[in-house]
């Protein structure tokens, strides 16, 4: 930490990149559980406080790398004149942002993470500071960003936590990175998800000096990259299909199970117009042929054919039938995820030719129907894949 407080209750901050020492003299205190913290004044490390090695303080031990991108955003932040502040203690949350700074009348946390945290946890500080008029910005260390070839990011679970949504209308979502080594933001906006972990995404990087704090605060206005992961997709119907569900123990799955077997079926000959992906997909951990079946055989199977309904109706519909039910992740700053799912998934039904276009809504123009076969269902898959994609 860069910050202590003295026997006398006086605040020490020291500046990361200015080491003229400090006025005054020990002991010093954490601010947040009070243990004595010792100065260390490091050639190679940052000068910074230190608690002891048996402490049981929830701060302790400090990363090399957290001091390190706390001390460069903190850099950052002053360069865009926004008045940050350096580990600021927050009484009334009883906890302490990493970097708290004011802009366009908004007051903004940084919370720069390295570590794994218990998704819980995660939640309860975004909350907190939600509940305190506090927008936080969960920036993770670059090193967090685990991919493979074929654009397939690996998520912790906690990370969802700090997914954003664009301010331009676009509604596009990311999580944001930062290297403290290259100084470099990256960006990673999620496109469809195969699990829970792992999402098939667009990461965008820029350096510190083209990044504005607009850029941060809003999120980079960019284009969607080429979706070339598609081609898998296929492969993934085929083995939704085909081999066993590594799912059967999530309540989702039983409840799915009641769907289908009263249409005398089961999940795995699920209507061909389940399990595509969609924006927004990436907030249910409920795989998408799961329940996006959910969506046609619990409500728009039971409507009669030519009747019309809004997203509102079917938001509802959908809520009541999923609560409990479907799994869905935690993204307290994204507004309405569930509705976005649902209006991306209807038109993506418009082009199947069972719903179409109607005003503000849409209209069931052709009924759900379940392949008799697994062959059936797949030479299905295959046929709306060549034509959605
Ligand atoms: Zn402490």
């Amino acid at each position: 930490m860069f910050s202590a407080v003295t026997n006398q209750g006086k605040r020490v901050i020291l500046h990361p990149f200015e080491h003229t020492g400090i006025s005054d003299s020990p002991p010093y205190h954490c601010p947040i559980c009070n243990e004595e913290v010792v100065l260390k004044k490091g050639k190679v490390r940052r000068w910074h406080f230190a608690h002891r090695h048996h402490s049981l303080c929830r701060v302790a031990p400090e990363s090399e790398e957290h001091l390190e991108g706390k001390a460069v955003l903190f850099q950052w932040l002053e360069r865009q004149n926004v008045s940050p502040r350096l580990e600021v203690f927050l009484p009334e949350l009883g906890r302490q942002a990493d970097i708290l700074f004011t802009w366009n009348a908004g007051t903004y946390a940084v919370e720069y993470q390295c570590a794994s945290i218990p998704l819980e946890e995660a939640v309860q500080r975004t909350n907190d500071y939600l509940s305190h008029h506090i927008q936080p910005l969960w920036i993770y260390s670059s090193d967090r960003l685990r991919f493979d070839r074929s654009q397939r990011y690996s998520i912790h679970a906690f990370e969802w936590t700090g997914l954003r949504e664009d301010q331009t209308g676009s509604r596009r979502t990311a999580l944001t990175y930062f290297s403290p080594v290259n100084g470099r933001f990256s960006f990673l906006y999620p496109r469809a998800s195969l699990s829970s972990a792992i999402t098939y995404g667009d990461l965008y990087t820029a350096d510190l000096s083209c990044m504005s704090i607009s850029g941060l605060v809003n999120l980079p206005v960019v284009v969607s990259g080429e979706r070339t992961w598609i081609r898998t997709w296929l492969d993934t119907k085929k083995k939704w299909r085909y081999s066993r569900s590594r799912w059967h123990l999530y309540p989702d799955t039983r409840y799915l199970r009641v769907l289908f077997a009263k249409r005398r079926s089961d999940i795995p000959y699920f209507p061909a117009e389940a399990g595509w992906p969609v924006e927004g997909m990436n907030h249910f951990n409920t795989p998408p042929h799961h329940w996006q079946s959910v969506v046609l055989l619990s409500f728009l199977d039971p409507l009669p054919l030519y009747t019309s309904f809004s997203l509102q109706t079917a938001v509802e519909e959908f809520r009541s039938a999923a609560d409990g039910i479907l799994r869905l992740k935690q993204s307290p700053l994204v507004n309405h995820p569930i509705d976005k799912a649902l209006e991306q998934y209807f038109r993506l039904l418009e082009k199947t030719s069972l719903l179409q276009k109607n005003g503000d809504g849409w209209k069931k123009v052709k009924d759900v129907y379940l392949p008799a076969s697994i062959d059936e269902g797949y030479k299905m898959d295959e046929y709306y894949f060549s034509c959605l994609f």
